[in-house]
């Protein structure tokens, strides 16, 4: 087989991978779900499922075929909603388990969002930027049929960002024969895009933390901060962690791990990374062994990056205060349990990265009217849902004796399957 090729997901040997995790979450909250529980099956099954392939010409001629999803895993309190990761290990059971908690997220944070999430099984590093703009556009008109304002709003993820949101924005129009910049958020300002949108879900990250923090009576003056992936969200955390007087004191990339107890300067780093330097050249640093990254002592810890990086097999070794799940995923059910145990707080990825969700459903509103907000407005709006939900999350998990994330799928849950309740099963 053409090596370009990447094997398609059905011969991953994973078996059912973070869907399984999601399923797991889903069952730790349905105890409480009185007359609602006939409905809770809803929650296990992704509502539609769309496999695409993708083929494209290559620079030299030649043609590749790479495998596109689209799940909408729930649609019931509206549109479905949710980020486009382009990645080679993306599969299907792994977008499954993203659009869930999609509709989690939503619900939580009570934007009027159902739970969509969709991918590409590519090694984007391994195209030119034609062979991108190729793909970006084919995965858009194959999954066309599926999205749009009022159906379906894919946003950025891993490794996709504004520029392919405006490749998506523009085919998805050429499609139609009308501008429809709604269609996508996370788009460039001049393209109907949100201010504040880039930095958003770094920034309820930090509002998050900084909630948790007066919670435990933790100052965030001086604290230290590790950080897994240095992308949208785990620089964006950094840089607002860093601006409240925190310090940034390891950084793990893809490349390595950076370490410095005296503080890592945020705004280098990023312009290192920016110039597309090897990470192990940063002078402010010492690259250090990556399993050495989760013993180091911290106030905050937040992965940041990809979904089961805290595990059985690590998690005993974790010692912070708050763990900021910035990715969606980073933790798996043993590892929550433990985590628990040692009184960690662990602010679960449906909170804590809510912030991006909720600057897109701004962007989606601003779109729709065509009225366009100050960064400032941005920013408090979203500073004040992101507390105030984090705060209700706190009080309902202290009340029912659970840990955040189990009240967070229970509240949720509830409003979703009520939701369902009162639409009725069509036909
Ligand atoms: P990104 O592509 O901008 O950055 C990903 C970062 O993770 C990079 O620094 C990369 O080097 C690092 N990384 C990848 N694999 C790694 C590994 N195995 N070990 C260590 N580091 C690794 O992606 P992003 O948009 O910042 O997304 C990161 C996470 O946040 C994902 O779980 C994503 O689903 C979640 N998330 C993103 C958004 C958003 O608005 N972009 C919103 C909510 C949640």
């Amino acid at each position: 087989m053409n090596p370009i090729h990447a094997l398609p997901s059905y011969l991953e040997p994973e078996g059912v991978g973070s869907w399984g995790v999601f399923l797991q979450q889903v069952d730790r909250a349905t105890s409480t779900l009185g007359e609602l529980a006939y409905l809770v099956e809803t929650l296990k099954r992704p509502k539609r499922i769309l496999i695409v392939d993708i083929p494209i010409k290559l620079d030299d001629g030649r043609v590749a075929h790479f495998e596109g999803y689209r799940v909408q895993h729930n649609t019931s309190r509206g549109p479905g909603k949710g980020g486009v990761r382009f990645h080679q290990d993306v599969c299907l059971s792994e977008v499954m388990a993203l659009a869930g908690w999609m509709s989690i997220k939503n619900a939580v944070i009570g934007v009027p969002f159902g739970g969509a999430k969709g991918g590409v099984r590519v090694d984007p590093r391994q195209l030119s930027e034609p062979e991108l703009e190729r793909l970006t556009r084919r995965y858009t008109s194959e999954i066309g049929i599926v999205i749009g304002p009022d159906k379906d709003i894919p946003a950025p993820d891993v490794n996709t960002n504004e520029k392919i949101m405006a490749w998506m924005m523009d085919t998805y129009s050429m499609m139609h024969g009308a501008t429809s910049t709604a269609v996508v958020t996370g788009k460039p300002l001049s393209l109907g895009g949100s201010r504040g949108r880039r930095d958003a879900t770094g920034r309820g990250v930090f509002v998050c933390g900084r909630t948790a923090a007066a919670k435990i009576g933790l100052p965030i003056a001086g604290a230290r901060v590790c950080v897994q992936g240095f992308g949208n969200v785990g620089n964006a955390a950094a840089r607002c962690f860093a601006e409240a007087g925190a310090k940034l004191i390891a950084v793990q990339t893809v490349e390595g791990t950076l370490h410095n107890p005296a503080g890592i300067d945020v705004a280098k780093l990023g312009a290192h990374q920016d110039a597309r330097r090897p990470l192990g050249e940063f002078a402010g640093a010492t690259l250090i062994p990556d399993a050495a990254f989760w013993e180091i002592e911290s106030e905050f810890l937040i992965p940041a990056a990809l979904e089961n990086q805290v595990t059985a097999a690590n998690a005993g070794r974790i010692r912070t205060r708050v763990l900021l799940e910035g990715a969606n995923g980073p933790t798996t059910p043993e590892a929550d349990d433990l985590l628990a145990a040692n009184g960690i707080v662990v602010v679960p990825d449906v909170i804590a990265n809510a912030g991006g969700v909720t600057v897109s459903y701004f962007e989606w509103v601003q779109d729709i009217s065509s009225y366009f907000w100050t960064e400032e407005e941005v920013n408090g709006r979203l500073d004040k849902i992101m507390s105030d939900a984090f705060n209700g999350l706190w009080e309902a998990a202290a009340a029912a004796r659970v840990t955040l994330r189990t009240a967070a799928f229970t509240l949720a849950c509830r409003r979703i399957l009520e939701a369902r309740h009162l639409r009725g099963l069509y036909p």
